[in-house]
């Protein structure tokens, strides 16, 4: 088929799914900046300035901090390819889709892997964590998925860093969807290992994950006695570039940096604490205004991700046919359910930019307008009202 190239434009949408989500145009400016080499000293600049700001994004003092050339999947492949080898003991807690991806990296890099598995759903028991490591011994991780987008539940961190503590092994945790939306505090939480993704609620385009790591990681990666499978995303050669050394390894994707590093600055100017509270604001009135129309939330309260809200659609609701009128009426993107809740939930991201007041109210009447088409009522004055409730008391 003939097309002009004019129609292969992108067309404006509003990102209200899992991720990529929407982004500030001072991203997207930034990132059409001048390209510079790789090791020229204006660039180096640019990337210091980048590890320096994602430190305090991080909470963290660690000196090994830097985005790695890749999606979040990227940073999860180069904390397990780094820290495991082959034959070591691994435990890693499963309620997710991504739970299962970090599981199978694991096994990839040649790990006996221990998995805690709970449903889709609900979140890990530390109690189960606990009774597994005490039974394997020798431990030389244990990984945890923070903010599991596939199911919209919180996971709390510091019980789990405390087992890992009182086994002598390091605590991994993946931080797609929690970097810049939620607390994140890898330094007090004991976190050795942490990754995130630009896409999520950093707010930026996807290409970069950034990558955080302890001294004690650093130290178990200086030790190892074989090479790290992946040349692509070895550290130990990495660090050499983002180093003093300013060593060559493989060519920096530029303008991304650009990116990332005017989203942190973003996060910074706006603050993390009031960020959070933002976050929780936007899914604390969506969750309101979702109840008052009929419908629950996927997670149990108190373990509800603000980023990301995964809903449970009404039984006869068409998931395909919901999202398709709203990206066709309205332009908006949601997510459907992945794993066991394909076709079950819509899971719906306030993450960054797309977390605001209009995006919460506006969702609420066009889900309602979308299930309406099906013959499913639902009151959306409740809805609004409800949502009006939490910002206004
Ligand atoms: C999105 C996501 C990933 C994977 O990130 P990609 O950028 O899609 O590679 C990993 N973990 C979690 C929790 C995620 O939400």
């Amino acid at each position: 088929m003939e097309r002009e190239f004019s129609q292969l434009n992108p067309g404006y949408r509003l990102l209200l799914g899992p991720g990529p989500v929407e982004t500030s145009p001072r991203v997207l400016r930034a990132m059409s900046g001048n390209l510079l080499g790789h090791l020229d000293h204006q660039f180096l600049d640019i990337m210091n300035d980048t590890m320096e700001l994602l430190r305090k994004v991080f909470q963290t003092k660690n000196r090994l901090t830097l985005p790695m050339s890749g999606t979040g999947s990227a940073g999860m492949e180069t904390v397990m390819v780094n820290l495991i080898e082959p034959g070591d003991n691994v435990i890693v807690c499963v309620k997710g889709v991504f739970g299962q991806r970090m599981r199978d990296v694991a096994e990839r890099c040649g790990a006996n892997v221990y998995s805690v598995e709970v449903p889709f759903g609900q979140p890990i028991d530390p109690a189960d964590v606990r009774k597994i490591a005490k039974e394997v011994g020798d431990i030389k991780l244990i990984a945890v998925v923070h903010a599991e987008t596939s199911t919209g539940i919180l996971q709390p961190l510091p019980e789990l860093s405390e087992i890992a503590k009182e086994h002598d092994a390091l605590f991994v945790v993946d931080a797609v969807t929690s970097l810049g939306g939620v607390e994140l505090k890898v330094d007090d939480w004991g976190i050795d290992a942490c990754y995130s993704g630009t896409q999520k609620a950093l707010s930026c385009p996807p290409g970069l994950s950034p990558v955080t790591m302890s001294s004690r990681a650093e130290k178990v990666i200086a030790e190892r006695k074989t090479k790290v499978q992946s040349w692509y995303l070895d550290l130990s050669m990495i660090q050499n570039y983002w180093g003093q050394e300013r060593v060559y390894h493989h060519t920096a994707p530029i303008n991304m940096i650009y990116g990332l590093r005017e989203a942190l600055q973003i996060v910074l100017e706006e603050g993390l604490e009031a960020r959070f509270k933002r976050h929780q604001q936007n899914s604390d009135a969506f969750v309101g205004g979702i109840e008052a129309m009929g419908l629950s939330m996927i997670a149990p309260i108190g373990y509800r991700l603000p980023t990301l809200n995964a809903v449970r659609i009404p039984e006869n609701v068409d998931d395909l046919k919901a999202r398709a009128y709203l990206l066709d009426k309205y332009g908006i993107e949601i997510g459907g359910g992945l794993g066991d809740f394909k076709g079950k939930a819509w899971r719906i991201g306030f993450m960054g930019e797309s977390s605001r007041r209009n995006n919460v109210i506006l969702l609420l009447a066009a889900l309602a307008d979308a299930m309406a088409v099906q013959g499913h009522r639902v009151d959306v004055g409740a809805a609004v009202e409800a949502a009006l409730e939490v910002y206004n008391g």
